[in-house]
């Protein structure tokens, strides 16, 4: 029997949760996103963010620039956000205009208030195993899920396709750090199939619709699909479900799988570091 990770009520008891954790502050935890230019995309994540830390009692800021700002403009709102202490985190909507230097600006990012964990301080001290003052939301939300369900990641083969710094790399450290034994595939990789095959999990974070089909799949598999594909006006993960879901003794659904579970964590790591601040400054 497949047993499908429900990521949309997962993330539900998370929130409810912190709400109700919410209410026993007499100050509100505030996340500041910064969005740039108009990417339908981008605008709608950050819509649905603003909108979802305000229904759970935060407040939320959203910042709107236009698409030509310049890098030194855009610095300079991320400053005046480190410096206000009214905001707990601040979230810089990806991917920025091909003239920005993300890497700089995700840098400028207090540690304290980088909630997506992606500054090098936050990242490297994940990295070496040490505390961060935020873990990036995707994985994490991911290894919540895993915990939600009791699946032990001890020992297992996991195999982790795609390898970016805010998807595949912190999810591997995460694995690893749970005693998985991990392999990162890529565009350059060879016969995924093969390794997939092998694989006790499989976790795709691609971005091509259908990657995955039965083919890669060995009986009993969990597959986790992290993939965000439009296809007109719906959205399609990475796996083929239909095919793929009759072999999978687990499988995430798309929607409904991985991406509620990145906002639930957004939303915590918001709260984490609205009480670290707290405990730091306010009282
Ligand atoms: P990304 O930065 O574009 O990275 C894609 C990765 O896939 C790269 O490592 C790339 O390899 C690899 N890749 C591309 N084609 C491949 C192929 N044919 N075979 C094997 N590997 C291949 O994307 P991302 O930001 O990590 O996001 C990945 C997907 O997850 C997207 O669909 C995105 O929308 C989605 N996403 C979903 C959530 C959520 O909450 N559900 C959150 C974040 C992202 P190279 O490194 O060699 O180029």
């Amino acid at each position: 029997m497949t047993i499908i990770l429900d990521g949309k009520n997962t993330a539900n008891k998370i929130l409810e949760n912190i709400c109700e954790k919410t209410k026993q502050f007499p100050k509100k935890p505030k996340l500041a996103v910064v969005l740039v230019g108009d990417n339908p995309a981008s605008e709608i994540y950050v819509k649905n963010k603003s909108l979802k830390a305000q229904s759970i009692g935060f407040e939320s800021l959203v910042i709107k620039l236009p698409a030509d700002v310049t890098e030194d403009n855009l610095l300079e709102h991320v400053y005046i956000l480190n410096e206000d202490v009214n905001i707990n985190a601040i979230l810089v909507q990806l991917p920025l205009p091909k003239h920005l230097n993300s890497q700089k600006i995700i840098e400028a990012i207090e540690p304290i208030k980088d909630v997506d964990g992606f500054t090098s301080y936050n990242f490297g001290r994940l990295a070496l195993g040490y505390n961060p003052y935020a873990i990036p939301c995707t994985p994490k939300g991911i290894i919540r899920l895993f915990d939600e369900y009791n699946i032990n990641l001890e020992g297992k083969n996991i195999l982790v396709i795609g390898r970016s710094n805010i998807v595949g790399k912190p999810l591997s450290l995460l694995l690893e750090g749970r005693n998985a034994t991990v392999t990162m595939a890529h565009s350059k990789s060879i016969d995924i199939k093969s390794l997939a095959k092998r694989s006790d999990i499989i976790i795709s974070a691609v971005g091509k619709a259908n990657f995955i089909n039965s083919d890669f799949i060995k009986e009993g598999a969990i597959v986790v699909d992290v993939g965000i594909n439009r296809d007109n006006n719906v959205i399609i993960g990475d796996v083929d479900f239909i095919s793929v879901a009759p072999l999978a003794s687990f499988i995430t659904p798309v929607p409904g799988g991985v991406g509620p579970m990145t906002i639930a964590m957004l939303m915590e790591n918001t709260f984490e570091l609205f009480k670290i601040q707290h405990s730091l400054f306010l009282i």
